[in-house]
């Protein structure tokens, strides 16, 4: 197993860096206290060309490898915490599902201006009665003319994206589900009282009240649940890497901070309680960044494999969080404070260990590729 970046990923994970340092260094702190998606640096990605860093040229992206996407997670992560959701949107999201399944009328609408910087897409999945077990949706399409109406709700979006990615049940069972796209100025399409995650992020429940899809924006038709999923491991990696990503910033901060503050009258790393603290935090970095490499690598430019992604993600979200959380005690007083970005980065990686597949369902999941064998966490039926 070779463990090296190519010359030509150094070459890369060096020039997001340059282009971090340049760009997003100075305003870091503002930006993560500002809830608005910061446009100005998606624009500034688009044309450094890190938006759509694995999408094939011909569709406006860049041809390059999922690795790459992860490095340049790392990169811009380790300047700006905040920008990385920039680089998420733009590479791992449902612009992946998108670029997958749209055909070229779909793309040139929903997928360019995502890769100009201009538009936002978030994806319309969770509904009230429908979290973990996501095949419960209710979001109805129902045939109307050559279109469908859509009928329902969604929790926990966006509710600021330009665009929606929304999964839709045309008809019963788990191949009954698909998904349209929609604006959010399509008549029918509400927006309801917006709320706050811990991260101070911004959410809203969406309402569909008989929205017209035309035939032209469904993206998946009846039995496209599995394709969406199989997407949606993409979606994971990008999770992952700003989780682990955010760790590593926090862990640079403590480590840097541990050298120069100094108490009973010399600096906090002379103490052995804090350097097998930042032994232990070292390992488990290291440790995890090895299995989203490993998921990364092997994914290439497609989507990443089920069960390496679901093990990366696992350990990514868990460290990533502890990680930051050792490196907030580190830093005292002044941890728990503003004005650094480790408690803004333990307050968003927390959210990583429930959005995208929280840390039980993927144990779930796993324990399905461990046994080789379905677990239904359906009640038994009756006898
Ligand atoms: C920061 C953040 C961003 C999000 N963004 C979006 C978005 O953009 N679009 C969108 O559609 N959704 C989004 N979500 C919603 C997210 O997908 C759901 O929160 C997630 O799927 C869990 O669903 P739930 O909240 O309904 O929890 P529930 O499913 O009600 O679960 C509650 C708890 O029980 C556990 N649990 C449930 N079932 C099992 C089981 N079988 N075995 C063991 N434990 C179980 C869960 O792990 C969890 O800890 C976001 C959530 C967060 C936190």
């Amino acid at each position: 197993m070779d463990f090296a970046l190519t010359e030509q990923q150094q070459m890369f994970r060096d020039s997001v860096a340059t282009f971090a340092r340049k760009e997003l260094a100075e305003g870091a702190l503002a930006r993560a206290h500002t809830p608005h998606f910061p446009h100005d640096v998606a624009k500034k990605m688009a044309s450094a060309g890190l938006l759509g860093i694995t999408l094939p040229e011909a569709d406006g992206g860049s041809g390059g490898t999922v690795m790459d996407a992860v490095l340049a997670i790392e990169e811009v992560a380790k300047y700006c915490p905040r920008s990385a959701d920039v680089i998420q949107e733009g590479n791992f999201g449902a612009i992946r599902v998108l670029a997958a399944f749209a055909n070229d009328d779909q793309k040139k609408r929903y997928l360019a201006p995502l890769l100009r910087g201009e538009e936002v897409i978030a994806v319309g999945m969770t509904e009230p009665d429908a979290g973990s077990a996501t095949t419960d949706l209710k979001t109805s399409a129902t045939p109307d003319g050559k279109g469908f109406r859509i009928n329902g709700s969604k929790v926990f979006p966006n509710p600021h994206a330009d665009q929606y990615l929304v999964y839709v049940r045309y008809g019963p069972g788990v191949e009954g589900i698909g998904s349209v796209m929609l604006r959010r100025n399509a008549p029918g399409f509400s927006i309801g009282k917006v709320s706050k995650f811990m991260s101070n992020a911004d959410w809203a429940p969406i309402f569909f009240d008989n929205v017209y899809v035309p035939p032209e924006d469904v993206l998946l038709p009846a039995g496209g649940f599995k394709k969406q999923i199989q997407g949606f491991n993409a979606e994971r990696i990008g999770n992952a890497s700003r989780s682990l990503a955010y760790g590593r910033h926090c862990y640079e901060l403590a480590r840097k901070y541990a050298l120069e503050r100094k108490q009973f009258g010399r600096p906090l790393c002379e103490f052995q309680g804090l350097q097998w603290k930042f032994a232990d935090m070292k390992v488990k970095l290291d440790a995890a960044q090895l299995l989203l490499y490993r998921a990364a690598t092997n994914a290439d430019r497609g989507f990443p494999a089920p069960d390496e992604t679901t093990i990366a993600k696992l350990m990514c979200n868990q460290v990533g969080f502890d990680i930051g959380n050792d490196a907030l005690q580190v830093m005292g007083g002044l941890g728990y404070t503003q004005d650094t970005l480790v408690e803004y980065c333990v307050r968003r990686s927390r959210g990583w260990m429930i959005a995208g597949g929280s840390i039980e369902m993927m144990k779930n999941r796993l324990a399905e590729i461990i046994f080789e064998r379905r677990f239904s966490q359906r009640p038994p039926r009756a006898a």
